[in-house]
């Protein structure tokens, strides 16, 4: 349950032998459904051991400093660590983004305890009861994010895509980290797993095939990349952008079945306004010669 909308963020608890692990725990605000749900299939929160975040935004690592409380050891890479240990500076760009929705939307934001957290580096394989969880360094999405890949699953947070309900996979483009490049890659780096499932955050487990899925993400994230390369060669700027890129989102879930109630969930999950922002930024760092090409204002 995200603001009352059920099937918007999810955290996937996996039981390995007798140990419990979470991939991602949801924001604080849904600790307690968290906990609910883990009741309903038999689990207390106390039972979970291991919490491996695939990032550290707030709706994927929001609940880890609640789980490090209750003794799990956290999972994270390396330049997501120290944000997890002082979440001041990322609370404050959060503040700008957010304003006064903080709380609302993410709950209580408090430090995890350093000794709580483990850093993985890529290819770092965890012990977990009677299996092995591996972390793939995967960016793109954020520069830190992992996806976790154990016998023939992979946990594949927010690079491998945003799919709600009948809809179709959306790359979620956020500021500041976003590389469609490494987006491309950190894909292939799942194709070739050649998983048999795949969990989103957002939301749950992808029931049909992994290769199209995967497919289907790839190009939306080169077409979405170049419709605002085209848009800013053009000269829009964010005041245009913004509601000029949520209709063209809504078309293309529109165009793939989704109805006004899924595309409001998929708003929910990833707002549109947010990609602008990002992909501003990307092609203005990476490829400003892309963007000026007509004169920019
Ligand atoms: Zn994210």
């Amino acid at each position: 349950m995200q603001l009352g909308r059920p099937g918007i963020i999810a955290a996937t608890a996996v039981e390995f032998g007798g140990e419990l692990a979470l991939f991602d725990t949801g924001a604080e605000s849904n600790f307690e459904n968290v906990a609910s749900a883990l009741r309903r299939i038999g689990f207390d929160v106390r039972d979970v051991r291991h919490v491996f975040l695939s990032h550290i935004h707030f709706d994927h690592a929001g609940a880890a400093w609640r789980f490090a409380v209750l003794g799990a050891k956290i999972y994270v890479h390396r330049r997501g660590a120290g944000h997890l240990i002082d979440p001041a500076k990322l609370v404050a760009s959060a503040t700008r983004i957010f304003g006064d929705n903080m709380e609302t939307l993410w709950g209580r934001i408090a430090p995890v305890a350093e000794q709580s957290i483990r850093i993985l580096e890529d290819m770092e394989i965890v012990r977990v009861g009677s299996s092995e969880v591996r972390a793939l360094e995967t960016p793109g999405h954020a520069s830190h994010h992992h996806v976790y890949h154990w016998e023939d699953n992979v946990f594949g947070g927010d690079i491998a895509g945003v799919r709600l309900g009948k809809g179709p996979p959306i790359p979620p483009f956020v500021p500041p980290e976003l590389h469609v490049e490494s987006w491309h890659q950190s894909i292939a780096r799942i194709r070739v797993l050649r998983p048999a499932n795949l969990y989103l955050p957002h939301f749950g487990r992808v029931t049909d095939s992994i290769a199209t899925h995967l497919d289907v993400l790839d190009e939306r994230v080169h077409r979405w990349a170049e419709w605002f390369r085209d848009r800013l060669r053009h000269g829009d700027e964010e005041p245009q952008l913004i509601p000029a890129f949520a209709e063209y989102e809504a078309a293309d879930l529109r165009a793939k079945g989704a109805d006004d109630e899924l595309v409001r969930d998929y708003e929910c999950a990833d707002p549109s306004y947010m990609a602008v922002a990002a992909a501003l930024r990307y092609w203005r760092k990476y490829h400003p010669g892309e963007v000026s090409a007509l004169g920019s204002k």
